[in-house]
């Protein structure tokens, strides 16, 4: 018999087999979603078809396939050995990475629904729940209604509640298409009536899309119903493409003459498209070196060739201003994808791209599974970049795993940046990526000056927004010359570390380069790696003097006494709480046409962008980001220092970064002062190196979290003692730290705690992990479990 193994999204971790009815055996091929029945009422839900072979006839009956959802596959074999990949490596269930996958909103699934009876109509008018049934059955999920209430109602025979197919969030757009037949009418047309008015229009401007004939041709409808009886015209469904932007046509440009470095590169990166086979290459170039000039020629050489390619961009922030500087070379060849879309604009980009008429993707992390077919080339813009690192399952780290899928495309990976990542560094040094260098910046523009602001000499003036009499000085300067500033803080730090008022230190962990962590709780301080607990100091161990703070400015804050400050300036806030999607593309819009004068904002207003006339940027609290229970708190601040001084200067007009600090000798700012990667590279790789954090080692992190705090805690201690249990039977090398409380100890209302695992050896981790993959009920205890390969978020 035929037999599909079908894995499911959010339900059981392993794939399950179905049937394969005769009426759909033609239908169904690798690749094709379909609806299948699950558990003992049988609802069904949408599954992914990961293998369909003929096979001996079980001793169980298997439950057929209920529908086949797709006519064509959604994903191809190469992908599919990516999604088994990441299933694995991830720890996460297969149908779960496809989800991932997949444009949303595509899945459909049974809903219980909640629908009138006769008897409940005759209630509806006195009451608002049924009031809203009235107009139909709704999902109860969307009510808002205690379950208890609506099985009241049912028992009293008022509504009933029944399993039934919600249709999908999206689909494709269709629309009725009218275009001549070439026969004359069957019957002479009233001249100036609808009809004949109607054919004349379809003779001069040929095939229309019948809703655009309203108002064009009088009683529009009748008049097509009446044209198609007559025999002269006909009508065809067409696929529609809903279009991200919004009609407006690219704006062409002319490639500029290649620097020497950037030629090279180039060169370099075209041979390896040429040579059909993986190749995976660093591209390190200073802020404005032109990276993404090397990116555009390497992706012209790709398409020269008839194949694909697929870029890799950080923030949504960022998307449509790069996404811009590919349409204006490759014009209609580029296909968009990023969170900003509506859900139909992005199903059908996706769809355009399977359908090889968009060969060259732009987009953030989920790009990387675009459906480009005859894949030629991968570029991952700003490696280094946190946003790469799904935070919920699967976990994937979407530069690693596009370094992944060139491997089974056979085609190039280039990872671009300014300060790349530890990992990439490494990953050169050794040889499995080649380098490529773009040393400086296009037209030998100066790298911008950067100054510290020491605030232990130069206390703020304005203490709750952190700004010192230089740096406002310079923002008033800057303002007058009617240039623009961008103002940056960062409010990740808030208020999780104490620093003491007169010297700045903040309290450190005696055998970690991190910073403790205050429990509100048990009013500790507590380093997560290590385990090691003091109390909170009154006064500071180090100057023996200062009274210890908290700290913690925000953009708010800032954004008001600027405002203060500079009556007659334009000051704008940027930041992941208030300025989503199409918002945040109006506010850098604005930005961009000099509305603004002064932008204060968090890491979105550090990364990529491109505004000539920004002279002046200002980082109000550098060492923010030091403090955090990371070990790649210094990394992190070394490489948003460098991309924020890179905003700055980046055409005619010279550029110049104050950034404030309590902690001037720290070698992360004085790297950034210099624009130093090499010996910032070099002191931080010696400081993982004698901790075994990566790259010198692996890490997986395991986390426990339930609304109760014992919960989570007690399913913690299960876990490590677990885990220490698989370590230890097979005698691994493996490090397990915790069971710890999260920095974060409680988000959303649940209470987190965690356990670390490091290891020298990737394979050794794995096995270790693997002991989680089918975790028994009683080992969790209700609590819900988290697993993070290669976490980039300890907190
Ligand atoms: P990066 O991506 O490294 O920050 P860009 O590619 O954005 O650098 O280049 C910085 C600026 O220099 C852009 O305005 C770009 O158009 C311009 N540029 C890049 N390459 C050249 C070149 N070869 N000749 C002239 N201008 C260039
Ligand atoms: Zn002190």
């Amino acid at each position: 018999m035929r037999v599909a193994q079908v894995a499911i999204a959010r339900g059981p971790r392993d794939p399950l087999s179905y049937a394969v009815p005769d009426s759909l055996a033609e239908h169904l091929s690798v690749g094709c979603r379909v609806l299948v029945p699950l558990g003992r009422g049988n609802r069904r839900i949408t599954g992914y078809i990961i293998q369909v072979a003929d096979e001996p006839a079980p001793q169980f009956k298997l439950k057929p396939v209920s529908d086949a959802l797709d006519e064509r596959p959604l994903f191809d074999a190469d992908l599919l050995s990516l999604f088994r990949f990441m299933s694995e490596y991830y720890h996460a269930p297969l149908g779960d990475v496809i989800r991932a996958g997949l444009p949303g909103g595509l899945n459909v699934v049974d809903a219980r629904m909640a629908a009138l009876t006769e008897t409940g109509r005759g209630h509806a008018r006195l009451d608002p729940l049924l009031g809203m049934l009235a107009r139909g059955p709704r999902p109860v999920k969307d009510l808002g209604v205690s379950m208890a209430r609506l099985l009241r109602l049912a028992d009293k025979g008022i509504i009933t509640l029944n399993y039934e197919l919600e249709r999908a969030r999206v689909a494709p757009r269709y629309v009725s298409m009218i275009s001549l037949t070439g026969e004359e009418p069957a019957k002479k047309l009233k001249s100036g009536a609808g009809p004949a008015v109607l054919l004349e229009l379809l003779r001069a401007d040929g095939p229309q899309q019948v809703p655009s004939l309203k108002g064009r041709v009088s009683n529009h409808g009748p008049s097509v119903r009446r044209l198609v009886a007559l025999g002269a015209a006909e009508i065809e469904k067409v696929q529609i493409f809903r279009d991200p932007w919004r009609g407006a046509a690219a704006e062409r440009d002319t490639p500029p003459a290649l620097t020497a470095d950037q030629t090279a590169a180039v060169a370099r990166i075209c041979g390896a498209v040429d040579g059909d086979a993986y190749a995976g290459f660093l591209l390190r170039g200073v802020t404005g070196s032109g990276k993404t000039e090397v990116y555009l020629h390497a992706l012209a050489h790709a398409l020269e060739q008839g194949r694909g390619g697929i870029v890799l961009v950080p923030e949504i922030a960022l998307t449509p201003q790069l996404a811009g500087r590919f349409r204006a070379r490759f014009g209609d060849r580029v296909a968009v994808l990023h969170s900003a879309l509506s859900d139909g604009e992005r199903l059908d980009q996706w769809d355009l791209i399977r359908r090889g008429e968009r060969s060259c993707v732009v987009g953030a992390r989920s790009a990387l599974f675009a459906p480009v077919p005859e894949l030629g080339i991968i570029i991952v813009d700003e490696e280094h970049e946190g946003s790469f690192k799904q935070d919920e399952s699967p976990r994937y780290h979407a530069r690693d795993m596009a370094l992944k899928r060139g491997h089974a495309a056979g085609c190039p990976v280039v990872l671009g940046s300014a300060t790349p990542s530890l990992e990439t560094v490494t990953n050169a040094a050794n040889g499995r990526l080649q380098a490529l260098e773009l040393p400086k910046r296009i037209g030998d523009r100066a790298m911008p000056e950067v100054e510290l602001v020491d605030l232990r000499k130069n206390a703020p003036v304005r203490p709750e927004a952190l700004l010192s009499a230089p740096l406002l000085d310079a923002i008033k300067e800057t303002v007058d010359r009617g240039e623009q500033a961008i103002i940056f803080i960062n409010r990740r730090g808030f208020a999780s570390c104490f620093m003491c008022r007169t010297c700045g230190d903040v309290p450190m962990c005696i055998d970690c380069s991190v910073s403790l962590t205050y429990h509100r709780h048990q009013r500790r301080l507590s380093c997560h790696y290590c385990g090691y607990v003091t109390r909170v100091p009154t006064r500071c161990v180090v100057c023996k003097d200062g009274e210890m703070q908290m700290v913690g400015t925000g953009t708010e804050q800032v954004e008001t006494v600027l405002a203060e400050e500079l009556p007659k300036a334009r000051v704008a806030r940027m930041d992941r709480d208030t300025t989503r999607g199409r918002a945040l593309t109006r506010l850098l819009n604005s930005f961009r046409a000099r509305e603004i004068d002064v932008l204060v904002g968090t890491q979105m207003v550090a990364k990529g962008h491109d505004f000539p006339a920004v002279t002046l940027v200002g980082v109000l609290l550098a060492e923010q980001m030091l403090r955090m229970q990371d070990f790649r708190a210094s990394e992190r601040t070394f490489q948003l220092l460098t991309q924020v001084a890179g905003r700055a200067g980046r055409h005619e007009l010279p550029g110049r970064v104050m950034v404030q600090t309590f902690a001037p000798e720290h070698h992360s700012l004085q790297c950034a002062l210099t624009h130093d990667v090499t010996r910032f590279v070099k002191h931080e790789s010696h400081l993982r190196k004698m901790r075994g954090f990566p790259p010198y080692g692996y890490c997986c992190l395991v986390r426990l979290d339930s609304p109760q705090m014992n919960t989570a805690r007690d399913a913690a201690g299960r876990v490590a003692r677990h885990l220490r249990a698989a370590i230890g039977a097979a005698g691994l090398p493996v490090e397990l730290i915790g069971p710890n409380p999260a920095t974060l100890e409680r988000i959303k209302g649940r209470s987190r705690y965690q356990v670390m695992l490091l290891s020298k050896s990737r394979g050794a981790l794995h096995r270790v992990v693997s002991a989680l993959d089918a975790p028994d009920s009683a080992l969790l205890g209700g609590a819900r479990l988290v697993v993070d390969v290669d976490p980039t978020n300890l907190l």
